[in-house]
Parts: structure tokens; sequence; C-alpha cells
């Protein structure tokens, strides 16, 4: 594997390597490398000659000062975990090489990043397009993956991708969960075992409200259940809601309950965690 911290080197290395053929597949991550990125990048390999894996902690999408410091760092384990996986390229720049002075571009998405995550962490998707944009730009990939962990994300991206017309094919791969059914995250890492239980309150409550949505329940008594289960357990419910799955919009009842889908944040003693369940699972 192949590991570079600069921009120019990186370049130069993908000009000689990809000639008009080779197909080149991005995997973007902020490391502390689980089962869920590994997924992303078996699908790429699967499906291009060259797979660049970036490690990157970016900045400018966390809100939260302490949430960025306590994010997990666990480089030369995910090094490791790579060469494993069989990853051609690393790509691990500092901030000085991604952000060339403290201004930052920011990026409005609509109505789209006023939803869900987007309410609950100002400028966070800003900082994601940002970031996506500058790693497209200097990988210039054929293909690049995302989890449908982050599923606001990827509509964010989607929507980046056609209004600055990216040639970019984007992938979207399914949540890799523990058996318990607790959607895999780097931020697990922070939860104590007692914590850890309670986290899997996200995903009961997403299959809970799943089951009695299709038999005909109302979204806001279920809704309302699941908020006195976590008042319960005192975890701090940020957000449960089910939405359009393209627009994300507080979900209408005239519409068919296949495009719905069910999205959660919360947190557990202080580490942010977030799920989402589409009502009907795509082919
Ligand atoms: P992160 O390192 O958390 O920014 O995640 C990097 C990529 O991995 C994103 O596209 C995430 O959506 C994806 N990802 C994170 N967790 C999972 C998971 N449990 N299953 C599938 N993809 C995931």
């Amino acid at each position: 594997m192949e590991i570079f911290n600069e921009i120019e080197p990186l370049r130069a290395f993908l000009r000689k390597k990809s000639g008009a053929n080779v197909s080149v597949g991005l995997v973007p991550t902020m490391g502390a490398l689980h089962e869920g990125h590994l997924a992303l990048i078996r699908s790429c390999k699967a499906e291009n000659e060259l797979t660049v894996c970036t490690i990157y902690v970016n900045p400018t999408q966390f809100n939260n000062p302490s949430d960025l410091d306590n994010y997990p760092r666990t480089v030369e384990k995910d090094t490791a975990l790579l060469i494993q996986a069989g990853v051609d390229i690393l790509f691990m720049p500092p901030n000085s090489e991604m952000y060339s002075s403290q201004q930052s571009l920011s990026i409005d998405f609509g109505t789209l990043d006023k939803v869900l995550e987007g309410k609950f962490r100002p400028g966070h998707f800003s900082g994601v397009a940002l970031v996506v944009s500058k790693l497209f730009n200097i990988i210039q990939p054929t293909r690049a993956y995302f989890g449908q962990k982050d599923y606001q994300q990827f509509q964010i991206i989607s929507s980046l991708k056609e209004e600055l017309k990216f040639d970019i094919d984007l992938r979207s791969v399914p949540i890799v969960r523990e058996v318990s059914g607790l959607a895999l995250s780097s931020r697990n890492q922070r939860l104590t075992d007692e914590e850890k239980k309670s986290a899997l309150l996200l995903f009961e409550s997403l299959s809970h409200a799943k089951r009695e949505i299709l038999d005909g329940a109302d979204f806001v008594s279920v809704k309302r259940e699941i908020e006195a289960k976590f008042d319960k357990l005192g975890a701090t419910l940020e957000y449960f809601e089910l939405a359009h799955k393209n627009t994300l919009q507080p979900f209408d009842r005239s519409s068919s309950l296949k495009d719905a889908i069910l999205l959660i944040a919360a947190f557990v003693g202080d580490v942010r965690l977030i799920d989402n369940m589409l009502l009907f699972e795509e082919e």
C-alpha cells in the first residue's frame, strides 16, 4: 500500500498509474476503522482496479469542538487493517494540506440541510460537502463509496454531484451492524459496556416503529412511545423522524410507505449516535 500525506505526490502517482482505462474507487473515512468501513472497501475493490482510501478528521464538519477533540484516532491499527484489506493507496493529509487559510467556503443545500442532522449540527453538511469536493478534485475517482449509515450525507453528496457536475458514480453501501443490531460506528469505541447496551435502543426503536407503521399505526403515537423509552433510560433523543427517502422532508401520508425512511439521533452518555431504516429495503 502506498501512503501519501501530500496532494501533489498523490496526484503524480495517480497520473502515472491510472491510464485511460484504469478505474479508481474512492472510500473517504475519518479513520478508527471498523467492519462498516471494510464493507465499503470490499465493494470498492470489487468494482475498481485501484482503491484509494482516505483518513481525514475534517474539522469543518464538526460543529462541536469537544466532539472533534474526542474523535477516536487509531492510525497504526487503521493502516494495518487497510493493508490487510488490499487497499492500494492511503491518503492521510494534515489540515494544512486540505485548507489553505482560515477562510472556508460554505455551501447551502436549501431544504435538504435544514432538517435532521443539518438542523442539530449547523454547518456540518457544508463542511462535509467541502471536504468531499476537495477529495473528488484531488483524486478524480471513477466511483466513490459511502455508507447508508449516514443516509442524509449520501443525499447531500448526490446533490453536490448534480450541482457541481462531478463525473463520478456514487455508491451507497448497506449499514453493517453488530449481531445485536447496533450500527457499527467509530464513536462506539467511546461507549462503556453499560452505554453500549443502552445504545441498542436506537436500533430497537427503528425496528419497533417500522413494524408498527407497516401495521398501520400512526407515527405520532409511535414517536411518543419511543420518546418515553429514551426518557426512562436517561438518554437524550435529539430526533426521531419519518421522512421521505429522497427529500428527507417530513413524510406526507399521501406518499407511498415505499418512499419512507425512519431516522434517529441520540446521545448515550456524551456520545452522539445516529441510525436509520428504510420501511422497505431496496433491491
Ligand atoms: P466515517 O469514518 O464515520 O466518516 O465513515 C466513513 C464512511 O463509512 C461513511 O460513508 C459512512 O457512512 C460509512 N460507514 C460508517 N459506519 C458504517 C456502517 N456501520 N455500515 C456501513 N457504512 C458505514
